[in-house]
């Protein structure tokens, strides 16, 4: 698939590819040196692009202990107790107090129950709220959250003591916490990208990196390590602390490039912090918050403005999304030059619709979240439910870019394909039957995982197609892409070198 449509060979040199056409033409460029790549009618797409997740946090989530799809609290201890034999910390992730038969949080007693001599921090599916146990608090410090500047994200119950539950921004010192040695973080950077090609990314978008994540990617990439394409988008504390920040995007090449910052405006559907510009349907008392104000964005804005730096801000409520695209709208040369981004969009309402058809900001969204919000219709209510992972409505009137947000929701990329084509029609999930509208094809789907996302870093010219000049970042597959999600990547290919296959020789290199 190019932009000429289906063609029968390709020829690349040197991460380039140099001709798209018919397999006669295509042995014209042969010399002693080329290796000839039969695919036996294999099917080959240009390499998929991630524009929204974490990587050194997939990297390390590879190896914390899953709470995916737990049912109950007493389950989720049960699986603690199982898994956590030769940690000496344990982490845990993606637990829904949603699907608990208990229906209510986890606190630390029932950590402390599954687990009191080490620390126990099990991060929520939305990984803006965690649960710790008496260790772990004690691991980061009873007065540094009392008397810290972050205490009131630390929940109490009725009788004023620590609940164990730590919110938004009191997770950075849980963070601090855990944090791991340089060569934690090189190899959960690899093994992100390693996991990644596996289903057939070429290119991530790694949001809120870290200094200790920068460090890491560069030196994978100056080792020649990095399996991957990968493009950085500072968070915003860190791009405060980088003096020299034209120095260090004048090291930007082919396989790295330092992009933009990340900013947050709201928190999350799942822990009623995102901001909506209605009260939610099941708590009439909340309509989440704003984590920034209108003139602080502007503020950041400008800095950023001052280095050329895109910016990528975390939105999910209507309310969130309709201040960012306000203060969007006052910058709307800057918003088109250097494609700001809404991160997630997942509520809009009729009036930020209309914001978003005149200020057109690129909108990255992660289709998966359909499904691990299931219960978002309660959240909502019915009339405004219409209109939340409103894919359709979105790609009539902003480039749209596909992501994952891992280790949020899983990385791979077929399943967030298959989410925005079913909407979760066919597993019964309730938004779905309300919008089923906003279904895309696999075609559309497909374009929003690469064009639309390697237009979000301004290189739709080179990444995300198959066509010359652009990088030879391909995938080959078993089945036709545009008629099944379903299909199985058999190997990757980032500047036309293998950097995964299935099982070996499975594409098999035949020297005509
Ligand atoms: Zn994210």
């Amino acid at each position: 698939m190019d932009e000429r449509g289906v063609v029968e060979a390709l020829v690349s040199d040197d991460g380039r590819v140099v001709f798209l056409g018919s397999s006669d033409e295509a042995l014209a460029y042969r010399d002693k040196d080329t290796k000839v790549i039969d695919l036996r009618g294999y099917y080959v797409l240009p390499g998929l692009i991630d524009a929204h997740l974490h990587l050194a946090g997939l990297g390390f989530s590879l190896d914390w202990i899953n709470l995916r799809g737990v049912r109950s609290i007493e389950e989720m201890k049960a699986r603690i107790r199982q898994e956590s034999q030769d940690k000496e910390l344990i982490l845990c992730r993606g637990w829904d107090q949603e699907l608990f038969a208990e229906r209510r949080f986890p606190t630390r007693h029932d950590l402390d129950e599954a687990m009191k001599d080490k620390p126990v921090i099990a991060f929520r599916i939305c990984g803006h709220l965690a649960v710790l146990n008496t260790k772990a608090l004690e691991l980061i410090g009873l007065r540094r959250i009392l008397e810290g500047p972050y205490k009131e994200y630390f929940e109490r119950d009725e009788k004023g003591n620590l609940n164990g539950i730590v919110k938004e921004k009191g997770l950075s010192l849980v963070h601090e916490a855990i944090r791991g040695d340089e060569e934690y973080y090189l190899s959960a950077i690899r093994r992100a990208c390693i996991e990644a090609a596996k289903h057939g990314i070429t290119m991530v978008h790694a949001m809120s990196c870290t200094l200790e994540e920068l460090k890491a990617i560069v030196t994978l990439r100056s080792r020649g390590e990095l399996p991957i394409r990968v493009r950085a988008y500072l968070s915003y504390d860190v791009f405060k602390t980088i003096e020299n920040i034209e120095r260090l995007r004048a090291m930007n090449d082919d396989m790295f490039k330092v992009c933009g910052i990340k900013v947050i405006a709201d928190g999350s559907l799942g822990a009623r912090t995102a901001y909506l510009s209605e009260p939610y349907h099941d708590e009439p008392s909340t309509r989440g918050e704003l984590l920034i104000s209108k003139e602080e964005l502007g503020e950041i804005m400008d800095r950023a403005l001052d280095t050329n730096m895109q910016v990528a801000i975390h939105a999910i409520g209507d309310g969130a999304v309709e201040m960012v695209l306000e203060v969007f709208e006052d910058r709307k040369e800057e918003v088109t030059r250097l494609r700001h981004r809404i991160e997630h969009a997942s509520v809009l309402n009729e009036d930020v619709v209309e914001l978003l058809r005149t200020v057109k900001p690129v909108v990255v969204v992660q289709p998966h979240f359909i499904i691990s919000d299931w219960w978002i219709v309660r959240r909502l209510g019915q009339r405004r439910a219409r209109l939340a992972y409103p894919f359709k409505t979105l790609m009539r009137h902003c480039v749209v870019a596909f992501s994952s947000d891992a280790p949020v929701e899983p990385v791979n990329p077929w399943v967030s394909i298959e989410a925005a084509v079913t909407r979760g029609m066919d597993i019964g999930i309730e938004l779905g039957k309300l919008t089923a509208h906003e279904r895309l094809s696999l075609e559309e789907a497909l374009r929003c995982y690469t064009t639309g996302s390697s237009y979000a870093c301004s290189e739709e010219r080179r990444a995300g197609v198959l066509r010359e000049g652009g990088y030879a970042d391909f995938v080959v597959v078993d089945k036709n892409p545009l008629n099944t999600s379903k299909v199985k990547v058999l190997a990757t290919f980032v500047n036309g070198n293998k950097v995964y296959e299935a099982r070996p020789g499975v594409v098999e290199a035949i020297q005509a």
